[in-house]
This record gives C-alpha cells, sequence and structure tokens, in this order.
C-alpha cells in the first residue's frame, strides 16, 4: 500500500526540502520505490536531487494545472534512486491560477492517482507558506511529517498548522493523520532545545520520532552537489540520522500495516 507524505511546516527553514531529499533517498536505499514531489516555487528538493530547475521543459505546474500527464513530467533524481516530480518558479503562477478554479485544492490528489501505486511512498515537500499548494498537499496525502527546530517560536508555529491539518481534515481529506513530528537542526548543548523539545515529547507523545536530526555540515553542503547526503559523504552524522528516521519509519509503517492485518 503506497503512503503519500507530506512535509509541511509554514515556518521556513526548519529542514523540510533537507528532510525530504535525504528521506527519499535512505528509504529508497531500503529498497522501497519513491516518488519525491516538489511543491515548492523555489524548486530546492529539484536541485537537490540533482535536477536543473532552469532547464525544464515540463514541471509539476504543468501537471497542477492538468496540461501534462504526471508520468511524462517524472525524471530520475540524479543520484539516490527515487523519482522526482520537479518543480521551479512557475509554480507561483499554478497557485494563482489553481484558486480561480473550482475545487482547487484537489489537483494533486487527481493528478498523482495514475502513478501511485507504482511506489511504496510518496514524499511532497511543502512551501513555506499555508497556500493552495499546501492545501493540495495535505489533500493528497496520507500523513503528514513536521519537521520543526527546537526554538522559541516553534510551538506557536505548529498550533497554526494543526489548525490547517484540522480544516482539511473536516473538508477534503477526513483519513489525513500526523505521521510524526522530527525534531531537525539539533544542538543538544542548547538549553532552550532541550526544553522545548520535552514540551513536544509531553505533548504529542510518540507522535515525536525517537530519531532527532542533529546540525551537520555535510547536510548542508550535499544540495550544492546536487545529491543526498548519502552520496555525498555517507558517514556522516546528517547521514546515519537520516537513514536512522528511514528504518523508523518503516518499523512504525509495518507496525501499522500488522495492526490492520490484524483488525481484519
Ligand atoms: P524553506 O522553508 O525555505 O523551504 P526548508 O524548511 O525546506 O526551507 P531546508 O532548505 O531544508 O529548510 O533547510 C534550511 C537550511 O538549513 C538549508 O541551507 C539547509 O542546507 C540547512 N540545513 C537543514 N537541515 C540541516 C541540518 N540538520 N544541519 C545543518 N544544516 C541544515
Ligand atoms: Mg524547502
Amino acid at each position: 500500500m503506497t503512503r503519500v507524505i507530506a512535509i509541511a511546516n509554514q515556518k521556513g527553514g526548519v529542514g523540510k526540502t533537507t528532510t525530504c531529499v535525504n528521506l527519499a533517498a535512505s528509504l529508497a536505499a531500503t529498497r522501497r520505490r519513491l516518488l519525491l514531489v516538489d511543491l515548492d516555487p523555489q524548486g530546492n528538493a529539484t536541485m537537490g536531487s540533482g535536477i536543473d530547475k532552469t532547464a525544464l521543459a515540463r514541471t509539476v505546474c504543468d501537471v497542477l494545472l492538468e496540461d501534462e500527464p504526471v508520468a511524462e513530467v517524472i525524471q530520475p533524481a540524479a543520484a539516490g534512486g527515487y523519482a522526482v516530480l520537479p518543480a521551479n518558479q512557475d509554480l507561483t503562477a499554478a497557485e494563482v491560477n489553481l484558486l480561480r478554479r473550482p475545487g482547487c485544492g484537489v489537483n494533486l490528489r487527481n493528478a498523482l492517482q495514475s502513478v501511485v501505486e507504482d511506489y511504496d511512498y510518496v514524499l511532497i515537500d511543502c512551501p513555506p507558506a499555508i497556500n493552495m499548494l499546501t492545501v493540495n498537499a495535505l489533500t493528497a496525502a496520507d500523513q503528514v511529517l513536521i519537521p520543526m527546530q527546537c526554538e522559541y517560536y516553534a510551538m506557536e508555529g505548529l498550533s497554526a498548522l494543526m489548525d490547517t491539518i484540522r480544516q482539511i481534515r473536516d473538508s477534503a481529506n477526513p483519513k489525513l493523520a500526523i505521521h510524526g513530528i522530527l525534531r531537525t537542526m539539533f544542538d543538544p548543548r542548547n538549553n532552550l532545545a532541550n526544553e522545548v523539545s520535552s514540551q513536544l515529547m509531553s505533548y504529542f507523545g510518540d507522535r515525536v520520532y525517537r530519531t532527532v536530526i542533529p546540525r551537520n555540515v555535510r547536510l548542508a553542503e550535499a544540495p550544492s552537489f546536487g545529491r543526498p547526503v548519502l552520496f555525498h559523504d555517507k558517514r556522516s552524522r546528517g547521514a546515519l540520522a537520516y537513514l536512522a528516521l528511514a528504518g523508523e519509519i518503516n518499523r512504525r509503517d509495518a507496525g501499522l500495516q500488522a495492526q490492520r492485518s490484524a483488525g481484519g
């Protein structure tokens, strides 16, 4: 069964794209079939996957506006063994155009329908805003993965995102669930980070992944080479952390699958 996971947080620079690219490569390394959907006009996940966003004939924008079959636009990442539905700044226009259309939140879900079963996971990289693109991602998704930095305003931003998730659940996508909350760029020597982390654990319990992503320079460097950290420095703490996250997600999803089968 395919899992469609939106990687979302309206706060900028919290590690959404880094998580999307590196989790895609790490899950692919565990023999899962992966599609990464770049839904951010910044095209960072596209570039980070070694695809030149300035040289694209077709992008996710063409797919959303129903001009192009999705299979024609998907291409392989340069390294990492996963597929990419790429994006660039054209997507800004799609956001405006989508608003003018009826049922404008379901375009991505409809567009993905023809390919979704070819993959075990579809990861969607969201823009740093709660806009029509993010609504499309949350409507297409089964679950949301929320990367967050453990700092002062983080919890506040989280409650706005939770409200949006609730609204989407009450309207277009009743099955939408939180897959997990991921602590990113974590520095255990920072007291505030530890404090916010324990608040997070007491509020969200086991929805917070056990895996913590440390601040690691290799993770920041890898995109400039157009590849996931696993193909930049596979022994780095960043690479090991994302492999651990892939392991945790595989175990968690296998557990859920078993529960479902046992329940009939
Ligand atoms: P945006 O909201 O703009 O889309 P984002 O949430 O996708 O941002 P990223 O682009 O993944 O965030 O990360 C922001 C910056 O922090 C990038 O320069 C990235 O390389 C760096 N970064 C992300 N995670 C880490 C980490 N664990 N250690 C060091 N640097 C990191
Ligand atoms: Mg990003």
